[in-house]
C-alpha cells in the first residue's frame, strides 16, 4: 500500500477510535464504495492502437455525489487514486459541501502524446465512465495534467453517450454539470482559477483572528508559484499580510536575512515577480530584474532554505512531503498552511504539533478549489451565471464556516487541527447515514 493511502486510512481509523465509533463503521469509512478499473483502447497517430489503464474510484457518497479530479500521469496507481478519493470525501465534508469523494486517473505521460491523441484518450475515458457518472451521481474535475479543454472533450463525449432516457431527465446545462473546472464559455464559473489560493488566505485570516494576531505583522513564505502558490501570495499581500519569500521548482527569492526575524520586511511585489517569471522562466532569476531589484537586501534562496526561514507563516504550495523528518527540526514558522496536498509528512506533523506549531491541514486549507467547483455545479444545475464578486463572497463565507467548525472541535478536544478536521468530516458523514436509517 502506498504511503498516502496508508496515512489517509490511519487518520480515519485513529479518529474513528477517538470518537468511539464501532469497528464496522470505521471499516465502512475506510473502504471505497466502488473501484472501477478500465482498459481503454485508443488509435494513435501512427494508426496503431494503444491500451491505457484507467481508474475511477468512488470512495463515499453519504453526503452527495462523488466529487474529485481526473489525473493524467505516468505514475498514477490504483492506491494513489484510492488515497486521493478518500481524501476528497474528507475534504468535501470538511468544507460543508453536499458531496462525497471520488478520483480518477489514466496511467500515461500526457507530454508524450499529440493533441489529437490527448483528445482521443480523454474521450475514450469519458465514454468508459459514462454509465457511472452524472450530475447527481459522480462529478469529475481537472487534476494534475488535465484542464478546461480536457473537461470540454469529456463533457461532449459524456453527453453524446448518455442514454436518451437519462438525457430527457436533465437540461443540457445540467448534464454539463457532470464535469466542473470547465472553461467559462463552456459553463465554467468565474473565480475558480483563484479559488484555492483565495480560500487558503480566508482560512489563514480566520486563524489569525482566533489567535488575535494582526495580519499586517505576519511575515509569510510561500513555496510553489503555480496556480495555488501565486494566488495565495498575491491575495495574502492584498489582505495586508507580508509575503517575504516565494519560490518555484528552480529556487526562490527572499528579502529576509537567514537568521534574523527582526529585519523590517517589506512585501515582495508578486505582480512584478510573475511578469518576470514569464520572461525568465523562473522565480529565482527575478531577483534584481527590473523593479524587483529595488527590494532592499533581497537574495536568492533554494527551496530548502525557504522552508527554514524565520517567518511567522509557512505556506508549502507545491509538492507533497517537503516538510519531513530531515528538516522538521529546522522549521521556524509557528503556523503552517498546507496548501499543497500532503506537504507535511505524518512524522513531521506530529513532531511540529507537539512543539506547538499550528498546522492547518490540506483538507481544510486547500478546500477553496472544490468549494468553487460546487458553486459551478450549482450554477449549472440552476441555470444561473454569477458574477466573480458573488462567487468570491460565497467562497469566503464557506471557508469561514468550515474553519469555525473545525476550530470548535480543536478547542474541545485539544487535539491537532488535522484530527479536528477529520473528526468534523467523519461526524458529518456518519450523521447522514444515521439520519437515512
Ligand atoms: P501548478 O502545477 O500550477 O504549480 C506547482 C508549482 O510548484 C510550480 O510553481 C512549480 O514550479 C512548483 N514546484 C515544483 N517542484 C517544486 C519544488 N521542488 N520546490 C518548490 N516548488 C516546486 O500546481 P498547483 O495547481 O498550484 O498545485 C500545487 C499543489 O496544490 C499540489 O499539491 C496540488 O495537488 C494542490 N492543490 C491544487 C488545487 C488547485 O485548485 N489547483 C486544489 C487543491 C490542491
Amino acid at each position: 500500500m502506498n504511503d498516502m493511502l496508508q496515512t489517509a486510512q490511519n487518520t480515519i481509523i485513529k479518529t474513528g477510535k477517538a470518537m468511539g465509533l464501532s469497528q464496522e463503521i470505521i471499516d465502512r469509512l475506510v473502504a471505497p464504495n466502488a473501484v472501477h478499473e478500465f482498459t481503454i483502447e485508443v488509435k494513435m497517430d501512427t494508426g496503431k492502437k494503444r491500451l491505457f489503464s484507467a481508474f475511477r474510484i468512488q470512495h463515499n457518497n453519504n453526503l452527495g455525489p462523488y466529487k474529485g479530479g481526473i489525473r493524467f500521469h505516468q505514475n498514477v496507481s490504483r492506491d494513489e487514486v484510492q488515497a486521493l478519493a478518500t481524501l476528497m470525501s474528507i475534504k468535501c465534508a470538511v468544507a460543508g459541501l453536499p458531496y462525497g469523494g471520488g478520483k480518477g486517473g489514466i496511467i500515461f505521460n500526457p507530454k508524450e502524446v499529440s493533441e489529437g491523441e490527448l483528445a482521443r484518450i480523454s474521450k475514450a475515458f469519458a465514454k468508459a465512465i459514462t454509465p457511472i457518472i452524472g450530475p447527481e451521481v459522480d462529478v469529475p474535475a481537472p487534476d494534475v495534467n488535465t484542464n478546461g479543454q480536457i473537461m470540454k472533450w469529456m463533457t461532449d463525449e459524456y453527453i453524446k453517450n448518455q442514454s436518451s432516457k437519462f438525457k430527457s431527465k436533465y437540461k443540457k446545462t445540467q448534464l454539463s454539470a457532470t464535469f466542473t473546472g470547465k472553461m467559462i464559455k463552456e459553463g465554467g464559473t468565474l473565480g475558480r482559477t483563484e479559488a484555492t489560493g483565495r480560500g487558503g488566505v480566508a482560512i489563514t485570516e480566520a486563524l489569525l483572528a482566533k489567535l488575535k494576531k494582526n495580519p499586517s505583522e505576519m511575515k509569510v513564505a510561500v513555496q510553489g508559484f503555480g496556480n495555488v502558490g501565486y494566488y495565495y501570495a498575491k491575495i495574502a499581500n492584498e489582505q495586508k499580510m507580508t509575503v517575504v519569500a516565494v519560490s518555484d521548482s528552480k529556487g526562490g527569492i527572499t528579502q529576509l536575512q537567514a537568521q534574523s526575524s527582526k529585519f523590517k520586511a517589506e512585501r515582495l511585489d508578486i505582480e512584478k515577480i510573475i511578469q518576470c517569471k514569464k520572461e525568465k522562466g523562473e522565480v529565482a532569476g527575478c531577483y534584481c530584474v527590473g523593479g524587483v531589484c529595488d527590494i532592499r537586501q533581497g537574495r536568492k534562496i533554494t527551496n530548502e532554505e525557504l522552508l527554514e526561514l524565520p517567518v511567522d507563516i509557512l505556506v508549502p504550495a507545491a509538492l507533497e512531503n517537503v516538510i519531513n523528518k530531515d528538516n522538521m527540526t529546522k522549521i521556524q514558522a509557528k503556523i503552517i498552511i498546507e496548501m499543497a496536498n500532503g506537504p507535511v509528512s505524518e512524522e513531521a506533523y506530529n513532531y511540529l504539533t507537539k512543539k506547538g506549531v499550528l498546522i492547518v491541514p490540506d483538507v481544510l486549507a486547500n478546500s477553496g478549489g472544490v468549494a468553487v467547483s460546487y458553486l459551478e455545479w450549482y450554477q449549472n444545475m440552476k441555470g444561473q451565471t454569477w458574477t466573480e464578486e458573488k462567487v468570491n463572497k460565497k467562497l469566503h463565507v464557506m471557508m469561514k464556516d468550515a474553519f469555525e467548525e473545525i476550530w470548535k472541535t480543536y478547542i474541545k478536544r485539544k487535539s491537532s487541527l488535522k484530527q479536528a478536521a477529520f473528526e468534523t468530516a467523519i461526524g458529518r458523514m456518519i450523521q447522514k447515514i444515521n439520519s437515512k436509517s
